[in-house]
């Protein structure tokens, strides 16, 4: 970290400052020169508040060299990250996908759903029994019998199951499943983030909707800051002015993240445009970049679902994508 002195202050106010710095472990180096003072801090510096050293009336400005983030970093793990759910792992080369409808709506639907994306192909099966929906008239789950479905749909395919817990409340009927997913708006819900770090479950953490991928690995430091190191993160596009698709799907976030982090990272297609036409490409690009893994919104009867109808592919539409993507596999991306 470097911080650019305003002016020198009295040598006591100088001295506990720097004493300050050494009692967090960090040698602090001063560089003087014509007009300004400078000084470089070594050590690690991710745990250290920069806002809180801006603040400081002697103080000019501050440069963070080292990321805020730490576990989840890139530079203190060099070697990909590969979390094994169930005996199935994903990340450093190993793809996998994600499919199943947006909500549970039935232990038909779901079932159904379920023996269909795995004979596509699919490694685990997803499903939300605690809906997110923007209007509180909409349909918000099947909640606890859906979570119940869920095992119901794993036991008959082997499927381990992905499903997203909104509140820490909820998370004592989770033992069973596999993958908790943390959706994009409560990406910043530091509680639940603090909460699944006591847990040794995997969690599956989406992009907030306006959030910075900084933003992201500090969500997944939250975790991770708690001993739970297994965290998949997931692009889901962020809002923007375009309004044709739900969402701006960036793919330049995936092997940007994957410098930044060796944490494995996968796309959600469906999310990230609102649009079922859109998946398969997306879903193709999304693997070409280097993903390590796709979330895919499949429902056996779209025009009647009763969440995201309009972005899910029915199972057929899903079995093309993912002979597309195969395909695409061997020559993805890969730094
Ligand atoms: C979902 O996966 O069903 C979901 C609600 O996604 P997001 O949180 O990304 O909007
Ligand atoms: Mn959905």
């Amino acid at each position: 970290m470097i911080i650019k002195l305003k002016y020198r202050p009295e040598k006591k106010d100088f001295d506990a400052f720097v004493a300050g710095l050494e009692k967090e472990g960090l040698a602090v180096h001063e560089i003087d020169g014509e007009r300004f003072t400078v000084l470089g801090l070594t050590g690690d510096t991710s745990k250290l508040d920069a806002d809180r050293i801006r603040a400081l009336d002697f103080v000019s400005g501050v440069k963070r060299i080292q990321e805020p983030y730490k576990e989840a970093s890139r530079s203190f793990h060099p070697s990909d990250t590969v979390i094994d759910i169930s005996g199935k792992g994903i990340g450093a080369g190993n793809f996998r996908v994600i499919a199943g409808p947006c909500s549970v709506e039935s232990e038909e639907q779901l079932c159904g759903i379920a023996k269909a994306v795995k004979a596509s192909g699919a490694d685990f099966l997803r499903g939300g029994a605690f809906k997110p929906r923007t209007s509180p008239y909409s349909f918000q789950g099947l909640r606890k019998e859906g979570l119940r479905i869920l095992l119901e749909a794993k036991k008959l395919t082997g499927l381990p199951v992905v499903t997203e817990a909104m509140d820490i409340s909820q998370l004592e009927l989770f033992d069973d499943i596999d993958v908790i997913q943390v959706g994009a708006r409560n990406m910043q819900n530091f509680e639940l983030l603090k909460e699944l770090g006591k847990l040794r479950k995997p969690i599956l953490l989406k992009r907030g909707l306006s959030s910075t991928l900084q933003e992201l690995l500090m969500s997944a430091e939250y975790i991770m800051a708690g001993g739970n190191d297994r965290i998949i993160l997931c692009e889901r596009g962020i809002r923007t002015f375009e309004t044709t698709t739900k969402n701006t799907l960036g793919l330049a976030s995936v092997p940007l993240l994957k410098k930044m982090t060796h944490l494995p990272v996968i796309v959600d297609p469906s999310h990230a445009t609102g649009n079922a036409a859109l998946v398969k490409p997306m879903s193709m690009a999304a693997t070409a970049a280097g993903a390590d893994g796709l979330m895919i919104e499949v429902h056996n009867d779209p025009a009647n679902a009763l969440c995201d109808g309009p972005q899910a592919l029915d199972p057929a539409a899903f079995d093309d994508t993912l002979k597309a993507v195969k395909q695409i596999l061997p020559f993805a991306y890969r730094d």
